[in-house]
């Protein structure tokens, strides 16, 4: 039997430096383009004691700016469904 992964992205804004690669890897992956404008989740107040992460409506899931966080502030959860 095949079972379908419900994948969740878990968010650790303590950890998170305002470095924003997880935004420019988004809209390359997406768009082919550095260009934050283009991501799909946004990082407020990125220059301050607390950035905030926001994950858009348009993200897919797909995970790639999990994998380039290098901080930790991001992380992937898999449910089987
Ligand atoms: S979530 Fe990770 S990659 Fe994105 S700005 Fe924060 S530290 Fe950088
Ligand atoms: S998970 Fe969402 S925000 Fe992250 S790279 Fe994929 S589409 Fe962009």
């Amino acid at each position: 039997m095949v079972k379908n992964k419900k994948i969740e992205i878990i968010i650790n804004e303590e950890k998170c430096s305002g470095c924003i690669l997880c935004m420019l890897w988004c809209s390359y992956t997406h768009h082919k383009i550095f260009n934050p404008s283009k991501a799909n989740l946004e990082i407020k107040d990125r220059y301050g004691l607390a950035p905030e992460i926001i994950f858009l409506d348009t993200c897919v899931q797909c995970g790639q700016c999990v994998q380039k966080c290098l901080y930790g502030a991001l992380k992937i959860m898999e449910e089987d469904i």
